[in-house]
């Protein structure tokens, strides 16, 4: 697999010396690698019909995620990265002063979108070791609650609900109330940890499955997403979708994507490598950094942003100094760790079992 530039460089960090400072931008967990070359050229043929408009509302797009994912056409609305999805599902879905019910932290989107629909946020905070507490987030729901959002993996912790608490977890939660189950990272997965949510659906209608063409597919610029659940509440869904909302570089970016899995794969194997290489290392400098099922890592702090800051490094960071790695580049990654000190011993991070 051809990955580096010409000069041996990934191109990643070459667009990032263009850009002077930071060294390394890895503040919005995006995939180091640029478009497949297969996927550069079917948008650049649609790119020359760009004088027309897209279809007026998007038909084949969402017919081709749904024979992906195994599903019928009228279970899928796609939309401006997963982002654009959820908003629209919260309109959708939701009347201003409804609760909505998250792990917090989480994706910076769903506080800031909760607040453009005028929701009522109730942040249930994580455990110690960056999960989700679903038996807390369930206690949390009550008669005002319009939206319940978990994530698997989480964002910003990279870690991953096991099966059967999520079992639990929607067996919980009124049928009433949807619950996104936002899989941005899904594709990072190891076997072990993929579950059947087609499956999942059928027993809870009211599930609403988010994906993204942004991270495993590093389609981040062209802004493509979809959810996909019940007719019942895709239909309700739907209602909102934009007119020409949908570019048609989409579907050729998606067409080609799907025709490049083994690629894409391959990569995903050197991304996960890297990330797990880099958490060990930063183990043994001390950090005690959660296992991560995402393309990211969450290094807990204080300091940690800050030291990272001054190597010319940008993660997310949190109030408490903590911060969030993109990984996949190893230039990048060999960067982090020269940032990072030796702390001492690292204490593990309890998983959820
Ligand atoms: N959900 C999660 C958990 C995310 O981390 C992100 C992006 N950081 C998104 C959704 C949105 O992704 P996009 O809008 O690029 O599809």
């Amino acid at each position: 697999m051809t990955v580096e530039l010409a000069d041996g460089t990934l191109p990643s960090r070459q667009h990032h010396q263009e850009r002077a400072l930071p060294r390394f931008d890895l503040s919005l967990s995006e995939n180091p690698f640029p478009p497949l070359p297969s996927v550069l050229s079917a948008v650049n043929g649609v790119l020359a019909h760009a004088n027309r408009y897209p279809e007026f509302l998007p038909l084949r797009l969402p017919k081709l995620i749904a024979d992906h994912v195994g599903v019928h056409s009228d279970q899928v609305v796609v939309g401006s990265g997963a982002t654009g999805v959820a908003m629209q599902i919260i309109q959708a879905l939701t009347t201003p002063g409804a609760g909505i019910v998250y792990g917090s932290p989480t994706f910076d989107g769903y506080p800031i979108m909760a607040e453009m629909a005028a929701l009522d946020v109730v942040p249930v905070p994580l455990d110690a070791g960056g999960n989700q507490d679903l038996p807390a987030i369930a206690r949390a729901v009550d008669k005002r609650t319009g939206l319940v959002v978990v994530c698997r993996p989480h964002n910003p912790t990279g870690t991953v609900i096991p099966s059967r608490l999520l079992q639990t977890f929607l067996r919980a939660v009124p049928q009433r109330v949807p619950v996104i189950l936002d899989e941005a990272y899904a594709e990072f997965l190891g076997r072990a940890d993929q579950i059947d949510t087609v499956a999942l659906l059928r027993r809870h209608p009211n599930l609403l499955v988010l994906r993204t063409f942004s991270k495993a597919y590093g389609l981040a610029g062209l802004r493509i997403g979809y959810v996909f659940g019940s007719r019942e509440l895709i239909s309700r869904v739907r209602r909102l979708q934009l007119p020409f909302g949908m570019s048609s570089a989409a579907v050729a970016a998606v067409a080609a994507s799907y025709a490049a899995e083994p690629e894409l794969a391959a990569r995903i194997v050197r991304i996960t490598a890297g990330r797990e290489a880099l958490r060990n290392a930063l183990c043994l400098r001390g950090v005690a950094v959660p296992r991560s099922h995402a393309n990211f890592l969450y290094l807990p702090g204080p300091g940690v942003a800050t030291a990272l800051r001054r190597a010319g490094i940008a993660g997310k960071s949190y109030p408490d100094g903590s911060a969030r790695i993109a990984v996949g580049d190893p230039e990048a990654d060999n960067a982090v760790l020269q940032a990072l000190r030796p702390r001492g011993a690292c204490n593990p991070i309890p998983e959820a079992s």
